[in-house]
């Protein structure tokens, strides 16, 4: 008798159980996914982790909840006497539940939860979530993350006030990875750090634990837990003390040449200056033309942009403002200020990393 071959086909798509979106291909034989692998010409296909590799054990598994199903029997009860309903049943249900509470306690007693993005296939479904949670006019959200989600989802912000970009690693000549091992996090991230690693890319790992990039870097800087700050302070302080900074980067894209007050520590504005100014207006010493300048918050360039601007990093200066006479120095003079309070000695002591490698750093 002869066995008809099954029928197989390779179907290229990308793996929607985290961020990472790696590129794939599923093998479908028979209308079944029997396997997915790394589809190396997707720009984050490269590789892919355990997890999107189980993506038919999950698909096939017998605890996979296939249909909405409803509890018949009340909380408590040791069998909750699941029936399956219908997706129609399903949505008027909650929709009517949902309006009945809004009605009786108001939206904002609803919260909508979101299941996490690492372990479920929810990652494309959260904007539809936060979009049905803001028509509802509720602005509560319950949403789990990972560990990894916060190198990503805060810390980038925090750091250059965009969430997440990817950095640009392949065109690094030095890669630093702090307190992030992308090689479990962020898979698609990982394969082009280990990428501009072998092209040559100097790895930097801060981590006090030596696996994943820690275990290949070419510097790894074993922190003590806790002491991050003192360490990044501390090479800042080496690299402003060795003039190792780009210092035209400094002036255009950071807050470095913004004056501070020093009775209080806030940037001096334009509603500083005069009765009425703009409170979104920033203040610096342009040292091309010898006077103070203003920066539009709002559009990120200097108020008057077609005279270049050479924003001053250091130097105080006394400024009349509607407060009375009020001495300021720019937030880089204070950074560096701070930053030396940091020697690569005392450092040593507060981080368990040598002076040495602080410095070779
Ligand atoms: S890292 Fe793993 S789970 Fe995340 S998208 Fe890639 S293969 Fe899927």
């Amino acid at each position: 008798m002869m066995v008809e071959k099954a029928k197989s086909e390779r179907i290229p798509g990308y793996c929607a159980l985290c961020w990472s979106s790696c590129g794939c291909i599923s093998i479908v034989e028979d209308g079944c996914l029997i396997a997915v692998e790394p589809d190396p010409e997707h720009p984050t296909g490269k590789s892919l982790c355990g997890k999107g590799k189980a993506a038919p054990e999950y698909i096939y598994s017998d605890a996979r909840v296939l249909h909405p199903m409803k509890r018949t029997r009340p909380k408590g009860d040791p069998d909750p006497g699941w029936e399956q309903i219908s997706w129609e049943e399903a949505l008027d249900t909650t929709a009517a539940e949902l309006k009945r509470i809004q009605r009786r306690s108001g939206a904002e007693s609803i919260a909508f939860s979101i299941t996490t993005s690492a372990g479920t296939a929810m990652q494309d479904g959260y904007p539809f979530v936060e979009r049905l949670r803001q028509a509802f006019g509720t602005p509560n959200a319950v949403a789990s993350i990972e560990l990894c989600a916060f190198a990503k989802d805060f810390v980038y912000p925090h750091t250059f006030g965009v969430p997440m970009p990817m950095s640009d690693v392949s065109n690094s000549d030095c890669v630093i990875l702090w307190g992030n091992n992308p090689g479990t996090t962020w898979l698609a991230f990982g394969t082009r750090v280990a990428e501009a690693k072998k092209r040559g890319a100097k790895l930097v790992v801060v981590d006090p634990v030596r696996v994943g990039a820690a275990a290949k870097a070419d510097e790894w800087l074993q922190v003590r837990p806790g002491t991050d700050g003192a360490l990044a302070l501390s090479i800042a302080n080496v690299m402003i003390k060795e003039d190792l900074f780009d210092g035209d980067f400094v002036r255009e894209w950071t807050n470095g040449p913004f004056f501070v007050r020093d009775d209080n520590g806030q940037f001096i504005t334009g509603a500083d200056l005069e009765q009425g100014g703009d409170p979104k207006l920033r203040v610096v010493w342009d040292e091309a033309q010898a006077r103070l300048a203003y920066y539009d918050t709002q559009i990120g360039t200097y108020a008057d942009s077609k005279i270049g601007v050479v924003a001053a990093l250091v130097g105080a200066r006394e400024i009349e403002t509607i407060h009375g006479t009020k001495i300021c120095r720019p937030a880089f003079e204070r950074y560096r200020d701070l930053c030396n309070e940091y020697s690569p000695e005392r450092t040593e002591e507060i981080t368990w990393i040598s002076a040495d490698q602080i410095r070779a750093t």
